[in-house]
C-alpha cells in the first residue's frame, strides 16, 4: 500500500468499534484487499495476548465468544448456564472497552454461533447491550452471530430479522449462516463427511440474495458462507476449500446494490486452512476470519513445552535433588504467559495471512 493510500485511509479513535466506524472498518478491508483474524477467547490471557499480537503487527483485531468460550468467562463453578453465557460474554465485552484503547489497537467485539436453543443467550447479551447504550452511548459489543443454517431458510431469515431489529437501532450488525460450515463448534456444528459430499451445503447465490432483499433494509448484516470450509483442523487431502464460489453470491447482490464485492463474508473454521486458499477467500470479499483451534493449541502446546522443560516445578515445591525452591518456576504467571506468547505468536501469522499487519486505522 502506497503512502498516499494509507494517508487517504480513514482514522478511527482506538477501542472497540461500532455502528459507522465498524462500517469504515470493513470497508477499509474491501478496498485494501485484506481480513481481520477474529479469535475465539476464553479469559482474560487469551483476551490480552490478541489485544498484545495486534498492536504489535499494527492491525485491527476481531475478538470474539462463543457460547462456551463466554461461560467459561464467567466461571465453569458458575451454577446457571445460561446466567454464565450472558455474563461471560458482557464481563469480556467490558474487559476488552477497558483496555482495547490502551493497546492502541481497533477491536470488533463479536459473538460466535447461536442456534436456536442459544436465541435466548443473544437476547440476553442485548438487553445489557442496550442498558450499556443507555449508561455510555455506544453499544456494548459490534456484532453477534446467529446460525440457523440447519433450519429451513425463510426461518433462518425471520428468526434473523427479529434479532436484526433490536441491533440496528444500537448500531449494531448481524452475522448469518447461509450454507453449514462442517465439522464442529462448541457442540454445535455438522458431520464432516455429510459437508463434504453435499453440494447444497455450499451457500447458494439465490439463498443470498434473498437474505440480503429481507434483512439489509432492517439493518447491517454480514455472511458466513460455506465454501467446503470445517471447524477443526484434519489430515490433508480431508478438506477441499473453494472459495471461488463466493463470487457468485457477491455478483448475485451486485446486482441489487452496484459496485464491487457488496457482501462482507465470513470465513469460519480458518484454521489450518491453504494460505493460497485463504488469499483467495480474501480476493472474494471475506474480512473475517475466525481462528479458533489453531490458537487452543498454541496456548497449549507452549504451556506443554514449559512443563516438560520444568517437570519438577509441577511436583515439588522444593527440588527434592538440590534443595532449589520451584516457587519462581510454579507461579501461574509464569506458564500462563508462556501461553499468551504462543497464542499471539500464531496471531503473528494470521494477521500476515490475511493482509492486515500495518493496516490499523487506529488513530
Ligand atoms: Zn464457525
Amino acid at each position: 500500500m502506497s503512502d498516499q493510500e494509507l494517508r487517504q485511509r480513514p482514522k478511527l479513535a482506538p477501542g472497540v468499534v461500532t455502528g459507522a466506524d465498524y462500517l469504515a472498518l470493513l470497508d477499509a478491508c474491501r478496498t485494501g484487499g485484506y481480513a481481520l483474524p477474529a479469535v475465539n477467547v476464553i479469559g482474560t490471557n487469551s483476551i490480552n495476548a490478541v489485544l498484545e499480537a495486534a498492536a504489535r503487527n499494527k492491525s485491527d483485531v476481531i475478538i470474539q465468544l462463543s457460547n462456551g468460550g463466554a461461560r467459561f468467562f464467567a466461571g465453569e463453578g458458575c451454577p446457571d448456564a445460561h446466567t454464565a453465557r450472558v455474563l461471560g460474554a458482557v464481563s469480556a465485552a467490558q474487559h476488552v472497552h477497558l483496555l482495547a484503547e490502551a493497546y492502541g489497537v481497533c477491536v470488533i467485539m463479536h459473538t460466535d454461533h447461536a442456534d436456536r436453543s442459544l436465541l435466548p443467550w443473544v437476547n440476553g447479551m442485548i438487553d445489557h447491550g442496550e442498558a450499556f447504550m443507555a449508561r455510555t452511548g455506544k453499544p456494548l459489543f459490534s456484532s453477534h452471530m446467529i446460525d440457523l443454517s440447519a433450519e429451513p431458510l425463510e426461518t433462518n431469515i425471520a428468526e434473523c430479522a427479529k434479532v436484526l431489529k433490536r441491533l440496528a437501532p444500537l448500531g449494531m450488525s448481524l452475522e448469518i449462516e447461509l450454507g453449514v460450515t462442517g465439522g464442529e463448534e462448541d457442540g454445535i456444528g455438522h458431520d464432516l463427511e455429510e459437508s463434504a459430499d453435499n453440494a447444497h451445503l455450499y451457500t447458494q447465490p439465490e439463498d443470498v440474495l434473498r437474505a440480503w432483499d429481507a434483512l439489509s433494509p432492517i439493518g447491517h448484516v454480514t455472511i458466513a458462507a460455506s465454501f467446503g470450509n470445517v471447524h477443526g483442523v484434519y489430515a490433508p487431502g480431508n478438506v477441499k476449500l473453494r472459495p471461488e464460489i463466493l463470487k457468485a453470491s457477491q455478483e448475485a447482490v451486485a446486482v441489487r446494490t452496484g459496485g464491487d464485492k457488496p457482501l462482507s463474508l465470513v470465513f469460519h473454521g480458518g484454521s489450518g486452512s491453504e494460505k493460497d486458499k485463504i488469499r483467495d477467500a480474501v480476493s472474494y470479499g471475506v474480512f473475517k476470519m475466525n481462528i479458533d483451534t489453531d490458537t487452543q493449541f498454541a496456548f497449549a502446546s507452549a504451556i506443554g513445552g514449559y512443563v516438560n522443560a520444568n517437570p519438577v516445578a509441577f511436583t515439588h515445591q522444593i527440588d527434592p535433588a538440590t534443595g532449589a525452591p520451584q516457587k519462581k518456576l510454579y507461579d501461574p504467571r509464569k506458564w500462563l504467559r508462556v501461553g499468551e506468547k504462543g497464542v499471539a505468536a500464531r496471531l503473528d501469522e494470521a494477521f500476515a495471512d490475511l493482509g492486515s499487519a500495518g493496516r490499523s486505522l487506529a488513530g
